[in-house]
């Protein structure tokens, strides 16, 4: 959607890369998966607006490889606020 913004084109597929199976999968961009992507743009707007962030749920399936597992802690019951995890940079100069 950036890209057909930027570019001025109409983008009607897409693909992603899993490096696991080395498999390219491609995929339609349609109606329904923009208005998801919207949706989820506006969700995240809207934590970051307001230091929301979502409780992560646990998968050993999915959290035990990822690399976001430190930060994310998903078998953490309560849930982190946006500030208490991202501090924010100050500039001097
Ligand atoms: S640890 Fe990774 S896979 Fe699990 S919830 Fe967090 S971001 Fe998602």
């Amino acid at each position: 959607m950036c890209l057909e913004e930027m570019l001025d084109v109409e983008i009607t597929t897409g693909a992603i890369y899993h490096i696991q199976s080395k498999k390219r999968h491609e995929f339609t961009i349609d109606y329904a998966l923009r208005q998801k992507t919207l949706h989820a743009i506006e969700e995240i707007r809207h934590n970051l607006v307001n230091n929301i962030l979502p409780k992560a749920e646990y998968s050993k399936r999915k959290c035990d490889n990822c690399s976001l597992y430190d930060f994310c802690l998903p078998k953490i019951k309560e849930p982190k606020t946006l500030n208490s995890i991202f501090k924010p940079v100050e500039f001097n100069g």
